[in-house]
């Protein structure tokens, strides 16, 4: 074993273990690292746990690697291999924690069992060196073969600790399709107001990376997440434990790894949880804007960048200019919804709605989304997909500057500059993305003349000729 993990391990970070420990410093890969070697997953960081302290750590590295005290007063110092950053952390255990999310003080130890009973699962606390391979003290490695996340010791304890590893183990069980055992679970059911201390940006991070897995698995998280995003979910109870119980995740992997587009779709999906199917007297379902309302509801609180508010922003706009039967009835309809909706929305947010669509169409929704049947629904996709193969492809402009005609052009033909020219502009481009004209010079001039006074309708232009 100890040698088929090795390989999976980056030269770089093997060399500063080694160093650390032939200086004498008993030294351990720790946590991440050990847990997705061991489970033949990819590894993304490198934690080391050392008996040198943090100023023994600089120098042992100092003649061969750049280190940096990222965090001296909790012993961590990143050594960069090679532009490969290794964390090496002093064996530690924690003092109190008054705050419900990081200890008051940490003490340093020579104690690599107590610097383990500090981590948060078993499966986090597996460690691995070359010459004795993987040591396993808190029986980490049965929880990693059975597929299980299980708090280090009492976890109502851990938990009051630190809330941030009630969404880590929510996030392992996802990202690593594990099931939480029942204490562990019970303890993060009842104790989950305590993620409410849980900085933005780390409740963002935990939940962004939940949403990315392959497998989602909703219903264990689904009480969590509501506790941070109450207005999560829409409908009423005994519906929405029927959608529940008949939603089928699957196709969740077939949606567009991105961050945004799986929030938008997830967002849809809770906000039309437990619609009512059918007719219900007096039941009026949420419309595309009330589910978008809630949806930048819910943004508002993620910590998102710029560019994913605009990109999310974007989504929930085209999926709530989704058109009526009628217009999808007709493919000249069709193609013309989807160029304005890349038009004023971008590509990649138009194609995201096309990918939320077909995730619907696929998890055989057994009620409303929206005021949107899932017959409708299926319809709708099916469609769109056909239609967008010939958007993408024809040579239709994608913006106005793309026209082949522009503002110099009018003013040649006698009309008078200004920001109304604008305007004018932007309905000839509309006309062209409804087909009512190709876009050639030609063409458009004979359109002009043929159609001025429409064309001129609300847009302040005077036009001199
Ligand atoms: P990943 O890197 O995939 O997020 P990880 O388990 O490596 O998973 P890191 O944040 O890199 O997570 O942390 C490294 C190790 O530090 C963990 O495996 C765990 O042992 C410990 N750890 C991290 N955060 C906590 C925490 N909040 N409470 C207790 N231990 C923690
Ligand atoms: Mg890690």
């Amino acid at each position: 074993m100890n040698s088929t993990i090795k390989k999976v391990f980056d030269d770089r970070a093997l060399a500063v273990l080694q160093t650390i420990n032939q200086a004498g410093f008993e030294a351990w890969f720790v946590g991440g690292c050990v847990r997705d070697a061991l489970l033949d997953r990819p590894v993304h960081d490198y934690d080391v746990t050392t008996a040198a302290r943090p100023e023994e750590v600089m120098q042992i590295c100092e003649n061969r690697w750049h280190s940096i005290p990222t965090g001296i007063q909790h012993g961590t110092v990143t050594v960069v291999n090679d532009e490969l950053p290794i964390e090496v952390t002093t064996f530690r255990s924690d003092g109190t924690y008054s705050d419900g999310r990081r200890p008051d003080d940490v003490s340093f130890s020579d104690n690599l069992m107590a610097d383990l009973e500090r981590r948060d699962f078993t499966i986090n606390a597996l460690v691995w060196r070359p010459d004795i391979g993987v040591r396993d003290i808190l029986q980490g490695r049965t929880d990693l073969t059975s597929g299980i996340v299980r708090a280090v010791g009492d976890p109502w304890t851990r938990f009051k600790e630190d809330g941030l590893r009630i969404l880590r183990g929510i996030r392992f069980s996802v990202e690593l399709d594990f099931g939480i055992e029942a204490e562990t679970y019970n303890a993060m059911l009842e104790l989950a107001p305590l993620i409410r201390n849980v900085s933005a940006e780390r409740v963002t991070d935990e939940f962004g990376r939940a949403l990315l897995a392959d497998v989602f698995l909703l219903p264990v998280g689904l009480p969590i997440w509501r506790v941070i995003f109450p207005d999560l979910l829409g409908g009423d109870q005994p519906h929405r434990d029927a959608f529940l119980a008949s939603l089928d995740w699957l196709h969740w992997k077939e949606l567009y790894p991105d961050f945004t587009c799986r929030l938008a779709a997830f967002v849809i999906v809770m906000q039309g949880l437990g619609y009512p199917e059918g007719e219900l007297e007096g039941w009026i379902p949420p419309t595309p804007q009330q589910i978008v309302s809630a949806a930048l509801h819910m943004a508002d609180r993620l910590r998102l960048s710029r560019q994913q508010q605009k990109q999310f922003a974007g989504i929930l706009s085209v999926f709530q200019n989704i058109p009526e039967p009628d217009v999808m009835a007709d493919d000249v309809k069709a193609r013309y919804w989807l160029r304005r909706q890349i038009a004023d929305y971008g590509q990649e947010s138009t194609l995201f709605v096309l990918g939320i669509l077909r995730f619907l169409a696929r998890i055989s929704l057994p009620q409303n989304i929206g005021n949107f049947s899932a017959q409708y629904i299926n319809l709708l996709y099916r469609r769109l997909s056909t239609v967008s193969l010939s958007v993408l492809a024809d040579s239709a402009p994608r913006s106005l500057k793309h026209l082949a005609v522009g503002g110099d052009d009018l003013i040649e033909r006698g009309f008078v500059p200004g920001p109304a020219l604008g305007n004018f502009l932007n309905k000839l481009f509309d006309a062209v993305l409804a087909e009512k004209v190709s876009n050639n010079y030609k063409d458009l001039m004979a359109y002009i003349d043929d159609n001025l006074e429409e064309l001129l309708q609300d847009t302040d232009l005077l036009h001199l000729n």
